[in-house]
């Protein structure tokens, strides 16, 4: 999961990791009014949304009067922000972070995340901060230090003293930096984070070590722990279909193009992806329903995948194995039920390719079935063409 600027910097707060005195607002006013009671000569107003790459497109304005502060609220709030990580379709700004100006000497990137090879948390710092991080580790990955935290004992002092120095900060700024990391480690267990990242870190004129940017996610199986944190969601963020298929346990993930497939198990779904992409369709969606696929869930992953209109075929694709493919097709004959009004057609044409575990069965409920729109196919391969077809067909 997924939370704000402003969010992220009130828990490194918390912790005691310094961060620029700030409010979010919502409105114009609420921004005047913060940057009246900072009072500070330079306030900086932040676009806040679920991307990075705010700066270079424009969703950071650094206001030096009341009224430039103003000015930049209005063109920020409400506004589309494009930046490298929203896609073309962009975010819309619906709160500003107003905060105090820091006197920047040089900028600076430090995160922890999970490195699944070794499975520990590990520190990842660089002195090339401000940046694409990206970019530093296409072209200087040598540029960038990493520290292994050994779960046991967590992250060590000398291993944080260690970083600072390759990092090269100002002798001044040393243990300011290694206390912050280690502040910055205690937050990424005491939050169940999965990720954490500071970009940039920077080291101000009186070099003091100060997190400008912060980015936290964490781990979902987590969030049952920390009730306070899922309060912090902002559901205008999040894709309503992916909402709306987690909250039934469905693993979903919105592609955004028209061939819907619903598939058992994740290297089956991202196989399916694949094979409509081969063959020239534009997959709606990755959808996992798991192993248990009872009428209900079938029929509410139909629901999602159908909803505002954005599928214009359905390509089920089911291995049986755990799942019986009778089941599965009860299943489509039980959602086609509770979809159309009359049980007998699907809003849209649906190709079903099953093998498996009771697959005969399964075949002869299909073609037993009232519902018109349903087609058989042989195999995967298959499958994927005839969808493929049948959608361009209706295009
Ligand atoms: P991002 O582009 O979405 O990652 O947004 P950041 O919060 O990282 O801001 C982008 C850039 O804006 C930073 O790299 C800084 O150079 C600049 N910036 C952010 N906060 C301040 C600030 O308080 N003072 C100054 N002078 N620049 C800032
Ligand atoms: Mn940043």
């Amino acid at each position: 999961m997924n939370i704000h600027e402003y969010q992220s910097k009130g828990i490194l707060k918390r912790y005691g990791v310094p961060v620029p005195n700030g409010k979010p607002a919502f409105s114009v006013e609420e921004a005047v009014s913060v940057a009246q009671e900072l009072n500070r000569p330079v306030v900086v107003v932040k676009a806040q949304i679920h991307a990075g790459g705010r700066g270079k497109a424009g969703g950071v304005k650094l206001a030096k009067s009341l009224d430039e502060v103003k000015t930049y609220a209005t063109e920020l709030l409400g506004k589309i922000l494009v930046t490298h990580q929203t896609g073309p379709e962009g975010k819309k700004v619906g709160r500003l972070l107003i905060e105090e100006g820091s006197n920047i000497k040089k900028e600076y990137y430090l995160s922890f995340v999970i490195d699944r090879t070794t499975a520990r948390v590990v520190m990842m710092g660089s002195e090339e901060g401000g940046v694409e991080i990206e970019k530093v580790a296409a072209e200087t990955p040598e540029k960038i230090f990493r520290e292994y935290v050994d779960p046991a004992v967590g992250l060590m002092p000398f291993q944080a003293t260690r970083m600072a120095y390759r990092m090269n900060f100002p002798a001044a700024a040393v243990r300011k930096a290694s206390a912050f990391m280690l502040k910055l480690y205690s937050v990424f267990i005491g939050e169940d984070c999965s990720q954490v990242e500071i970009n940039p870190l920077a080291v101000t004129a009186e070099d003091d070590v100060i997190a400008l940017d912060a980015k936290l996610n964490f781990d979902d199986s987590g969030l049952f722990r920390h009730p306070e944190i899922e309060a912090l969601r902002d559901e205008t963020e999040e894709d309503a279909k992916e909402r709306a298929a987690a909250k039934e346990g469905l693993s979903y993930v919105n592609l955004g193009g028209n061939v819907a497939c619903m598939v058992n198990g994740a290297g089956l779904a991202m196989a399916t992806v694949d094979i409509l992409k081969h063959y020239g369709g534009e997959p709606a969606n990755f959808l996992d329903v798991g192993g248990d696929s009872t009428p209900e869930k079938i029929a509410t992953a139909f629901k999602i995948m159908l909803d505002g209109g954005q599928a214009k075929g359905i390509f089920v694709n089911i291995f049986g194995g755990i799942n019986r493919c009778d089941a599965v097709a009860g299943g489509i004959v039980e959602a086609a039920k509770i979809i159309s009004a009359d049980g007998k057609s699907l809003p849209v044409p649906v190709v079903v390719r099953l093998e498996g575990t009771n697959v005969e069965q399964g075949r002869q409920i299909l073609k037993d079935s009232p519902i018109k729109n349903v087609i058989m196919a042989p195999t995967m391969e298959d499958g994927a063409k005839e969808i493929v077809r049948l959608v361009n067909e209706s295009a």
